[in-house]
């Protein structure tokens, strides 16, 4: 199953020629100057395409710097006439939406903390009838794909068809080591769901620092990302948000340039080794299939013993042994133990389920 929405192909309205193209600039606007000379730095390296800046920050706790408001605006339309890049602020209600637009802005983001609420999302969309504007959606704070396809639903019903999603990584209390879990599985599934939707990463937002930002934009591209958004800052350690994983033009320069853009197919010879590769996998699947369904029949059997003699579904010694016996094995072979508990868990939970339904069948 896919979701259907109608979206123009990237290069029908951003001047990109390869991928990945690169959205850069601070995370707040401050001063013009901080936003000019940012902006002047960011001109000088090709990938950047769009230049980013919050001008009303969506902040977790009050009493921060909530951003400089509608006066910041007219120092992005400098940064428009002087540099030639494209422009893009985050709008959370109608009023912001006005006055981007007022103001010349040419590309609006809808932040995480507002794709969340669906009453939001509809009320940007209701001012945005009959406005032809580029938008980009970032993924809502939880992970839950749906509330980030319903808010690209609505922004297309409204009649907007240059879309792109922005995945920045999803909240959790005290779970991982980012500020915001990349949980790849979740913009992998989007694009399957949504092929013609361009996906691209802010790796700012998924680190939190600085030193990550290199290896989860190698990431991104190495899952067919069409770009990166990275927050940028001519003095990042000055800056009044998000202080720690700001970098300068000239640190992005670098990172750009150390990145490896791999191709998703290949026309030579490897075409041929990777194919092979590929049928390997695919036998050794269907055999993996084979042995699931097998030991499932056991199961059923062990299922009617338990039915028969009156004993319980769980029997945790068993349960304990397997664990133990199972990781031992899977270590020695070279799975990780992560991999092997998570695998058996799966294995377990349907087992119980097989039993249940022979417990519960009346014969
Ligand atoms: C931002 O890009 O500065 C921002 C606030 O992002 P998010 O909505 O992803 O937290
Ligand atoms: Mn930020």
């Amino acid at each position: 199953m896919t979701v259907q929405l109608n979206i123009l192909p990237l290069n029908a309205w951003l001047p990109v020629t390869s991928l990945p193209f690169v959205i850069a600039g601070p995370c707040s606007a401050e001063s013009e100057e901080q936003v000019m000379e940012t902006a002047l730095a960011l001109a000088r390296i090709p990938q950047v395409k769009v230049f980013r800046s919050g001008i009303w920050k969506p902040r977790t706790r009050p009493k921060s710097f909530e951003g400089i408001g509608d006066s910041g605006l007219k120092w992005l339309q400098r940064v428009k006439q002087e540099t030639g890049l494209l422009t893009a602020v985050e709008v959370a209600n109608p009023n912001h939406v006005a006055k981007a637009i007022e103001n010349g802005i040419d590309i609006l983001w809808i932040g995480a903390r507002t794709v969340v609420n669906p009453f939001s999302v509809q009320e940007i969309c209701d001012t945005l009838a009959g406005v032809d504007i580029p938008i980009l959606v970032k993924n809502p704070l939880n992970p839950d794909i749906n509330i980030w396809i319903g808010a690209l639903e609505r922004l297309n019903q409204a009649g907007i068809n240059k879309l792109i999603a922005v995945h920045r990584g999803f909240s959790f209390f005290n779970r991982t080591p980012y500020r915001n879990s990349p949980m790849w599985e979740i913009p992998i599934e989007l694009k399957r769901l949504i092929p013609d939707l361009p996906v691209i990463v802010d790796p700012s937002h998924i680190c939190g620092d600085k030193e990550r930002l290199l290896a989860t934009s190698q990431k991104a591209l190495d899952l067919v990302m069409q770009g990166l958004m990275i927050e940028t800052h001519i003095h990042p350690e000055k800056a009044l948000s998000d202080k720690e994983q700001q970098i300068t033009p000239l640190q992005l320069k670098e990172l750009l340039g150390n990145l490896v853009i791999r191709q998703e197919s290949v026309t030579t010879g490897f075409e041929n080794s990777l194919q092979e590769l590929r049928s390997e996998i695919d036998k050794l699947d269907e055999e993996l299939l084979d042995i699931l369904a097998r030991r499932m029949m056991v199961v059923e059997e062990i299922g009617k013993y338990k039915k028969i003699n009156n004993i319980t579904i769980l029997q945790l010694k068993r349960w304990s042994q397997i664990i133990r016996e199972r990781v031992q094995g899977g270590v020695y072979l070279g799975l990780s133990r992560e991999f092997i508990l998570k695998l058996l868990e799966a294995i377990h939970e349907e087992s119980i389920q097989r039993q249940t339904e022979v417990m519960n069948r009346k014969e």
